[in-house]
């Protein structure tokens, strides 16, 4: 059986660019969020496989702390010729500084070690998991993607992380040269686009209940 989300919800993330995100997308649903960081909660280590056990592991942790719901999300780029990497290492390849600039051109560099200069050579994607956890364990778990390729030099500078570097298919802008309400893509406007809204839809499906 599925359960709402009613009342107050924590959200699992240290991530600014991603807090404000999971902020928008819950506004239209009257939750009171409030985030882990506002809280003072630590940051448990993310010793999941895929992406899906990473944020299970950083939702019952701020469950279990906070004895209320709360909301995380691992995400990441999948880079095909790079055998997937950064993958669920997307954030580390930032370095402590948080410099993606440096880690776009990481993974430009090795793109072009491995002669992928060609658009069909250079597909990507964003992955990202969603995971509910309540204190008594209970769990809700969705996952979306969106399909890209990667351009170089990086475009635009809304958003955060490797956005400005991912053009979705079927667009001309990259994530970074898109506002808000173009990357996420939502109803009324759209079915989902970013992967968060897409995996953002199906949990509203099973969790959540408009205002
Ligand atoms: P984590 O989920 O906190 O482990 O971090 C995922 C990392 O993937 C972020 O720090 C970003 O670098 C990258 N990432 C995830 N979602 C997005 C996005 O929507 N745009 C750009 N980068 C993203």
């Amino acid at each position: 059986m599925h359960r709402r989300i009613t009342g107050k919800l924590v959200i699992a993330t240290h991530n600014p660019g991603k807090l404000a995100e999971m902020k928008e997308l819950l506004a239209p649903y009257g939750i009171e969020a409030v985030s882990a960081g506002e809280l003072g909660l630590g940051e448990p280590d993310e010793t999941g496989n895929d992406f899906r056990s990473n944020a299970a592991i950083k939702a019952i942790a701020a469950a279990r702390a906070t004895k209320l719901p709360a909301f995380a999300d691992d995400s990441g780029i999948v880079v095909d010729a790079l055998d997937g990497a950064p993958g669920i290492f997307s954030a580390r390849w930032a370095g402590p500084s948080k410099d993606f600039a440096a880690a776009m051109a990481q993974i430009e560099r090795l793109l072009q070690e491995r002669g992928a200069t060609t658009p069909d050579k250079r597909k990507a994607h964003f992955v990202s998991a969603l995971c509910v956890a309540w204190p008594d364990d209970h769990l809700e778990e969705v996952e979306a993607r969106v399909d890209g390729t990667l351009v170089w030099p990086p475009r635009g500078t809304a958003g955060f992380g490797y956005d400005p570097m991912f053009l979705p298919d079927g667009h001309s802008r990259t994530f970074g040269e898109m506002d808000s309400i173009e990357k996420h893509g939502l109803p009324p406007l759209g079915l989902g686009l970013s992967h968060r809204a897409r995996a953002f839809v199906k949990l509203a499906e099973i969790c959540l209940e408009p205002r």
